[in-house]
C-alpha cells in the first residue's frame, strides 16, 4: 500500500480539515491517485512564473521575482504545497515561504554561509561542530525551496545530490571518528532519494559500532507528505534507534495529509520532532505560534527548536528581531502545554545558543530573586555556600 489515506485518521487531529488532495487534484486537472503520487509531484514541481500563473493569481512583485531570482536561488514548489496557498493573497503565510519576492534582492546584511559550514566540514558535506555528532548533508534537492533556507548555496553545485563519492567519503570519516555517536542526515531533503539509495546509506551508518543514534532532518511531511509511504516507513524502521525531525512553520501546513504522514512514521516507532524557523508574516504572532505548536502536539509531534532566522542573503524581509522572539517565548510559557513549547535558539558557527527569556533577576543575602509569570518578583530562599560564591547565578566571568 503506498500512501495511507488521510481518511483513515481522525480529522480533528489536524489543524485544518480541508482535504488538500481533493482540492489539488481539481486545481491541477488530474485525478487524486495521480496527485498523491510523490513522483508525479516531483516531476510537476512548479519552477517558473508561467507554471505558477496557471494556478495562482501572481502579483507583479512575484512575477518579476521569479525571473530575476532564477540564477540566484531558483524557485521550486510541489503542486501539493501550492494547493495549500491562498490563490489570491500574495502575503499568505504558505506563499511567503515558497514563492519568490523582489524583497530578496534588498537584503543589506545577509551572507552566503552564516554558519561557516563549509569551513566546519573536515570532509565535504560532513559538518562537524560538536564533538559527538555531525550533520551529514547528503541531499541537494528539495520538494520545495524555502525562500529563507540557510543552505541556499547548495543550489549552485552540480551533482551534489547523493553523490556516491561524497557519501562514501563521509561514511568513512564517521567510521574513523569513534567520538561520533549521533549522525544527522540532512541536505537538502534526504527523503527525496529512492528507498534503495537511502537504505544503502542507513545500512552503512548502522554498521558503524559507535554510531548510536541516526536522525533524519526532512521537510517531506510538510511539503510532500505522499512521500511517506508504508514501504518507506518499514524500511526506516530497520535502523532504530532512528529519529526524525521535520519542519512545520505555520498552522495551515497541518493538513490531514501531513497528519497521515506523521502517523505512518510514529506507527513504526519513529519519534518525530519539529524544528520551525521564526518568520515574519508566517508565525511571528502569539496566536499563530501557539496554534502551530498546539496543532503539532495534536498530531503527536514534539516541538523541538524554534530557530532565529539566519542572516542568509535575501531573507531580511522574513527575519524577526530577537527581542520579538523572546516576547513570543514569554507569551507561551504558562499559556499552553509545557511540552508544546520549543527551545528558541540561534545557531552559530560554534553551535546553537539558547535564547531564553530571563526570569532570574539577581540575589540578596540568602535569596535568589526571580520574576514570576505575572511579572511579580519571587524571592526563593537559597543560602550562600561555596558553590554559590564560585558561580554567581551561572554568569561567566567575562
Ligand atoms: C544542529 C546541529 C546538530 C544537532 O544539534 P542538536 O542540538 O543535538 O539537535 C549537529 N551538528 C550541527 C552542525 C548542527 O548544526
Ligand atoms: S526543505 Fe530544508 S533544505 Fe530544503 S529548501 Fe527548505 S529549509 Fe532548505
Amino acid at each position: 500500500m503506498p500512501f495511507r489515506s488521510p481518511a483513515s485518521l481522525h480529522y480533528r487531529t489536524a489543524a485544518r480539515s480541508e482535504n488538500i488532495t481533493q482540492r489539488g487534484a481539481a486545481l491541477f486537472g488530474v485525478n487524486e491517485e495521480q496527485f498523491s503520487n510523490w513522483r508525479w509531484q516531483m516531476k510537476n514541481q512548479i519552477t517558473s512564473a508561467e507554471d505558477a500563473r496557471k494556478v495562482l493569481h501572481l502579483s507583479e512583485n512575484e512575477t518579476q521575482a521569479f525571473h530575476e531570482l532564477e540564477s540566484l536561488f531558483q524557485a521550486g514548489v510541489t503542486p501539493y504545497y501550492l494547493a495549500l496557498m491562498d490563490l489570491e493573497n500574495e502575503f499568505d503565510p504558505v506563499r511567503l515561504q515558497a514563492v519568490p519576492r523582489l524583497d530578496e534582492l534588498k537584503d543589506k546584511i545577509g551572507i552566503e554561509d552564516p554558519l561557516q559550514e563549509v569551513g566546519n566540514s573536515p570532509v565535504k558535506e560532513v559538518v562537524h561542530v560538536y564533538r559527538d555528532r555531525v550533520a551529514f548533508c547528503v541531499a541537494q534537492l528539495c520538494p520545495v525551496y524555502c525562500r529563507y533556507c540557510f543552505r541556499k548555496r547548495r543550489d549552485d553545485e552540480v551533482g551534489l545530490h547523493f553523490n556516491p563519492k561524497i557519501v562514501d567519503a563521509g561514511v568513512k570519516y564517521i567510521a574513523e571518528n569513534k567520538e561520533i555517536r549521533d549522525v544527522l542526515i540532512t541536505g537538502g531533503d534526504p527523503l527525496i532519494a529512492q528507498d534503495g539509495t537511502l537504505e544503502n546509506l542507513l545500512r552503512q551508518l548502522r554498521n558503524i559500532p559507535h554510531v548510536e543514534i541516526i536522525r533524519i532532518g526532512t521537510r517531506v511531511p510538510v511539503t510532500l507528505p505522499y512521500r511517506v509511504t508504508e514501504e518507506l516507513a518499514d524500511m526506516l524502521a530497520q535502523f532504530h534507534p532512528l529519529w526524525i525531525n521535520t519542519h512545520f512553520n505555520c498552522p495551515e501546513e497541518l493538513t490531514p495529509e501531513a497528519a497521515a504522514a506523521i502517523d505512518t512514521l510514529l506507527s513504526r516507532g519513529i519519534p518525530v520532532g519539529n524544528q520551525s524557523v521564526l518568520l515574519a508574516g508566517v508565525n511571528d504572532s502569539p496566536e499563530r505560534l501557539k496554534a502551530l505548536l498546539e496543532g503539532l502536539v495534536r498530531i503527536r509531534v514534539r516541538p523541538y527548536y524554534l530557530y532565529q532566522a539566519q542572516t542568509v542573503e535575501g531573507t531580511a524581509h522574513l527575519r524577526v528581531p530577537i527581542e520579538k522572539g523572546l516576547d513570543l517565548m514569554r507569551s507561551l510559557r504558562g499559556n499552553t502545554t509545557g511540552f508544546a513549547i520549543p527551545q528558541y535558539v540561534l545557531d552559530t558557527p560554534t553551535g546553537k545558543i539558547p535564547l531564553s527569556p530571563n526570569h532570574v533577576i539577581g540575589r540578596t543575602e540568602d535569596d535568589v530573586l526571580l520574576l514570576d509569570l505575572k511579572k511579580n518578583p519571587w524571592r526563593e530562599p537559597n543560602p550562600i555556600n561555596d558553590y554559590v560564591t564560585q558561580n554567581p547565578l551561572g554568569f561567566p566571568n567575562l
